[in-house]
């Protein structure tokens, strides 16, 4: 009986101890760069991203739903669910080509802006993004601030999530980056070129990593770098591993350090990850769980 006492005491104090771990996270950074394929980054010279690994826990097994294509993959990603469900099933999907399963109460399929909306009204969100398609995979009446044009490469995002992170300290911000993608499409996955490319891509990771240092909010962050797709020749939409394969890396207070992920994760896994993360009930159609492995 004693022995049963002290053992209920024991997970008492256990999940007291992960509620103040949780409560402790007060934002979340995503950063998505458009066709990173985890193949390439055991050879990318990527120290900021390395980093993270270092200091957080990642996957480079991670999936893309299919067809490992861009809109299809960020809508799984962003909605929690895969094709079938949220009906967004093209690389450039604007509406969805097979109706949705449900509709969420911003006319979309709900995603994670929007239940963050509808659950803590008073907490901001915000998305920077690069490429165009992404205007439409997500619910942009849930969302406070939202930066896109067509004429600013990635440096010019990049260096506007970190501002908005250290003057608006949001909840929840998502950055989309559209390189890689741009040199796998014109030169090639795997190519020199597309490995000077990441060296960029890994500063822009810097920049908002030190913008969450220099607003002060290190100690209440996760940050979570993930991509759409691979990309194998000039493309990408295929099955080859290269094309599916994602890497998922994650960050910050409660995070396990240096820990490869067991966990089998899929892209829209990352949107059940935050809802966990924000103490978020999922809507029900969705499909992705949250990758418990990597918290501690
Ligand atoms: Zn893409």
């Amino acid at each position: 009986m004693k022995k049963l006492l002290s053992l209920l005491l024991f997970f008492i104090v256990l999940n007291l101890q992960l509620n103040a771990q949780h409560q402790k996270v007060k934002h979340v950074v995503l950063i998505g760069c458009d066709g990173l394929g985890a193949y390439a980054l055991p050879d990318a010279d990527m120290p900021e991203l390395k980093k993270l690994m270092l200091n957080g826990a990642w996957s480079l097994q991670a999936r893309s739903v299919l067809p490992s294509s861009s809109a299809v993959n960020w809508a799984s990603m962003l909605m929690g669910a895969g094709p079938t469900v949220t009906g967004y099933t093209e690389w450039d999907s604007k509406t969805p080509e097979i109706p949705s399963a449900v509709k969420g109460p911003y006319n979309i399929f709900p995603g994670i802006f929007g239940i963050l909306k509808q659950q803590k009204a008073g907490e901001r969100s915000a998305v920077i993004y690069n490429w165009g398609g992404i205007g439409y995979l997500f619910e942009r009446a849930a969302v406070d601030i939202i930066v896109h044009n067509n004429q600013s490469g990635g440096d010019f995002f990049a260096d506007t999530a970190a501002i908005i992170i250290k003057t608006q300290k949001p909840t929840l911000t998502f950055l989309h980056l559209s390189e890689p993608d741009g040199v796998g499409h014109n030169i090639g996955h795997g190519t020199e070129a597309y490995y000077e490319e990441l060296k960029r891509v890994d500063r822009r990771i810097g920049r908002v990593v030190n913008a969450i240092k220099e607003a002060g909010i290190e100690n209440e962050t996760i940050i979570i770098v993930t991509s759409d797709h691979g990309g194998k020749g000039k493309g990408h939409g295929g099955k080859s591993l290269d094309e599916i394969q994602i890497p998922w890396i994650i960050s910050g207070v409660g995070i396990k350090r240096g820990h490869k992920i067991n966990d089998i994760i899929i892209t829209y896994d990352t949107a059940a990850t935050i809802a966990y993360i924000l103490g978020l009930k999922t809507p029900q159609p969705w499909r992705g769980k949250a990758v418990t492995d990597a918290f501690k």
